[in-house]
């Protein structure tokens, strides 16, 4: 018999894998070409030249031992470490070394990394809806207890720092903030930052203990119009960033990414490592090993922006056009809708119809909306717009 926590944990488990696993049923009946499927954060952009150029070079120059062995540290090859430390302080004027970067076997396991390593049972964790589903898993994972800031369409989904307040208590231990954000594409500037850090700073003088500001960061390359996201460890000591290079290279089943854990940061060389020792507990015992030495030859490395900028404003065009109510998104790659009616999950089921799949908004906390992934083919986004104008038509839109 499966654990009380897993069996919780399995029926709420994804609704957009549930619509993936859909789509791909829907393509058996109609073909592929015939199904518009905006349900999965999936890159439909190739990786950059210097991924399949950095496996030959690694498999090539490297020793067996090095290369596909267990690493020295579980943190990670010490010299892939040292070069991401580099890169990062020649883009944002920062100064990490080596001992700053954890790789980490993506996003999703820096974030557990992370998590098991600060979290006691019932302290929480804020969140700002909307926001990624699996933060819900991740954080009671470790008997944490999420706390969701209400969303804020009538501010463009940028969050109400207000109402962020009012939810600080005792019990906080670390915010999470996805920057730039999935399901909203929006990105939160650097007067934002500045006023969110000072509430946390105000906050841990009173309660005198550290609040983790842990920051998301898988989509920090796609940021549209040279919008800048801010680096947050410039902004607040107690900065935990969680990197991929899942979207940014196109590599998400590759699985690999790292954590940022500054010097700044109140007892770091606790706090790294016992991130370390989560490396080794969650089984994770270190990040993929070619992949860490592919990722060293790729820190160069762009992904196709124009690809994903054309996806963003032919779709905000097209739906717009239609009537529907989108938000214009400035990063990541997904656009937020308000459905036509108050049920959007209704709205998903009757998208489907037309072959187009999407994810309800309340698999992000802010139900009414719905999610729409644009890191798809060119030709999925021309060829869907048939399909969305039946769908408006439906609504009298
Ligand atoms: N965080 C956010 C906001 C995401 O959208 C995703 C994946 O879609 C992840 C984390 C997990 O990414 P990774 O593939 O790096 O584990």
């Amino acid at each position: 018999m499966i654990s009380k926590k897993m069996t919780k944990m399995v029926a709420n488990s994804s609704a957009i894998r549930a619509m993936f696993e859909e789509g791909n049923r829907l393509a058996k009946e109609y073909g592929r070409e015939n199904v518009f499927d905006f349900s999965l954060g999936n890159p439909s952009t190739p990786a950059p030249i210097e991924v399949n150029d950095g496996i030959i070079d690694a498999v090539s120059n490297l020793d067996s031992m090095t290369l596909h062995g267990y690493n020295n540290s579980n943190a990670g090859f010490e010299d892939v470490r040292d070069a991401i430390a580099k890169s990062l302080n020649k883009r944002f004027d920062t100064y990490f070394e080596a001992r700053n970067i954890l790789m980490t076997v993506g996003a999703a396991g820096g974030l557990n990394v992370a998590l098991k390593s600060i979290l006691d049972p019932e302290d929480e964790v804020i969140v700002f809806a909307p926001y990624f589903g699996e933060y819900k898993n991740y954080v009671e994972n470790y008997d944490g207890v999420l706390v969701t800031v209400p969303p804020c369409p009538g501010n463009g989904f940028v969050p109400s720092l207000e109402e962020f307040e009012k939810l600080i208590t005792p019990k906080t231990k670390a915010i999470i903030i996805n920057n730039p954000n999935n399901p909203t594409g929006v990105i939160l500037n650097a007067e934002f930052i500045k006023n969110l850090c000072a509430i946390l700073r105000g906050f841990e003088a009173r309660f005198e203990h550290e609040i983790y500001l842990i920051s998301d960061e898988p989509y920090r390359e796609l940021a549209y119009e040279e919008v800048e996201v801010p680096y947050l460890t410039k902004y607040y000591a107690n900065t935990i960033v969680g990197y991929s290079f899942s979207k940014s290279l196109s590599i998400p089943g590759e699985r690999i990414g790292y954590l940022v854990i500054p010097d700044e940061v109140k007892d770091y060389d606790e706090l790294f490592n016992a991130c370390v020792v989560a490396t080794r507990i969650l089984g994770f015992v270190n990040a993929p090993t070619l992949l860490q030495q592919v990722v060293k030859r790729s820190l160069e490395a762009k992904t196709d922006l124009e690809f994903y900028d054309r996806n963003r404003l032919t779709l905000y065009e097209g739906l717009e056009s239609l009537g529907f109510d989108v938000i214009k998104p400035q990063g990541a790659f997904y656009l937020f809708m308000k459905a036509p009616i108050a049920d959007e999950k209704e709205f998903v089921a009757n998208a489907k119809k037309y072959n187009i799949l999407i994810v309800p908004g309340s698999s992000f906390g802010a139900p009414g909306y719905v999610r729409i992934a644009y890191c798809v083919a060119f030709e999925t986004i021309k060829n869907s717009m048939e399909a969305w104008k039946k769908l408006a038509a439906d609504y009298n839109l």
